[in-house]
């Protein structure tokens, strides 16, 4: 449904795009998910042709933004993150007038009736936008986004500034839109991908970082071995004795102290359990084991890592700050990397391009 072909963004000096690909087929969720100043809302804009690239090129249903902007823009609902909102009209006048300025041709009452039921607008539908909170102008500009029933539904932070009991509706509402449209959604919001979406595309720095199925991330992230073991004994020794075992990957002395007992990091070897040796091992040698859990990985630590491994590549110099990073996650981290830079090659180059 869209797709998106090594596209870059100049802003005089600064690059805001730099060399993005990724496909969207019919009916996903896609959520874009990136540091502040990542390139995600540039790239939103030049996918809905509100901004030209410098190069690359961007299909939507098989239309090049640049050739057919308006059959593209009738395609495509889009909440910008600054809502183009008239605080002096009522909803009623506002969603009329996109209406007509997107020259819709379905029957008008019934379907900003339709729309205002779906955005749960209808209470408010005869008041003036700016008495309304911040919440309610949100589902407006949703609601302008919906007019004419555009097949790809464009959000940019679509709940930034909400309360929680909004966002969850808003997500709710996007959850429902998912069924029968095509969504791209931005959010530095990380719990609100891993909800909504069946797959998450990171940004940083203008690159696409990572492009996974939530499925799998959330896949990964369940099946690290890491745990937080709790040991009675001497830190120093315990850690030693921890750090030689072979099915130990990693492990590292944390600040907790809880009496004699001190509280330990460790990663296991890929794939190995390591609960029950490790129980065998610190009782032979006389240190009771007091606390055991296994830690999952979440979306944030993997973000976290895969953010910190590309901004390692491209400025070695912060590596020492960087040292102490667990072994997991670089791993992880450089997975995915190196993943998604083979999806990345895979979409073949548009020939207009160097
Ligand atoms: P995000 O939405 O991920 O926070 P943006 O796409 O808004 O990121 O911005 C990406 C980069 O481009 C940032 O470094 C930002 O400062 C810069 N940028 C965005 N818009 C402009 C503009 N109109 N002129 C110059 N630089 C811009
Ligand atoms: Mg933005």
């Amino acid at each position: 449904m869209i797709k998106i072909d090594h596209l870059v963004k100049n802003y005089g000096a600064t690059r805001a795009v730099d060399d993005i690909s990724f496909e969207v087929a019919k009916g996903e969720i896609v959520g874009l998910l990136g540091p502040n100043g990542a390139g995600k809302s540039t790239t939103m804009n030049i996918l809905t042709g509100y901004l030209s690239s410098s190069s690359g090129r961007v299909l939507v249903d098989g239309l090049n933004v640049l050739d057919a902007p308006l059959e593209v823009k009738k395609r495509i609902g889009y909440l910008p993150e600054q809502p183009p909102l008239y605080l002096d009209m009522t909803v009623e006048e506002y969603l009329i007038f996109v209406y007509n300025l997107k020259g819709c041709t379905l029957n008008r009452t019934k379907h900003l009736e339709e729309i205002c039921e779906v955005v749960k607008l209808t209470d408010v539908y005869h008041r003036l936008i700016k008495n309304l909170s911040k919440g309610y102008r949100q589902r407006v500009g949703i609601a302008q986004a919906l007019i004419g029933n555009p097949p790809v539904i464009i959000f940019d932070e679509p709940t930034v500034g909400l309360d929680p009991k909004q966002i969850i509706e808003i997500r709710n509402l996007i959850r429902t839109l998912g069924r029968d449209h095509t969504v791209i959604l931005s959010t530095h919001i990380l719990q609100e991908v891993q909800a909504v979406c069946d797959r998450i595309i990171i940004i940083n720095k203008g690159r696409v970082v990572a492009d996974e199925l939530t499925e799998n991330i959330n896949r990964i992230a369940s099946n690290c071995n890491r745990y937080q073991a709790k040991i009675c004994g001497p830190q120093r020794e315990v850690l030693a004795m921890l750090r030689d075992r072979a099915d130990v990957a990693y492990a590292e002395a944390l600040g907790a102290r809880d009496g004699d007992a001190y509280v330990y990091h460790i990663e296991s070897t890929k794939g190995i359990d390591i609960r029950k040796s490790l129980f065998y091992a610190l009782s032979a040698k006389g240190w009771p084991l007091i606390g055991l859990e296994t830690l999952g990985m979440n979306l944030e630590d993997i973000f976290i890592s895969v953010v910190d491994k590309t901004d390692e590549s491209a400025a070695p110099k912060a590596k020492g700050k960087k040292g102490r990073q667990r072994t997991f996650e670089k791993d992880l981290a450089q997975s995915i990397l190196d993943a998604t830079a083979a999806k990345q090659e895979s979409i073949a180059p548009y020939e207009g391009d160097e």
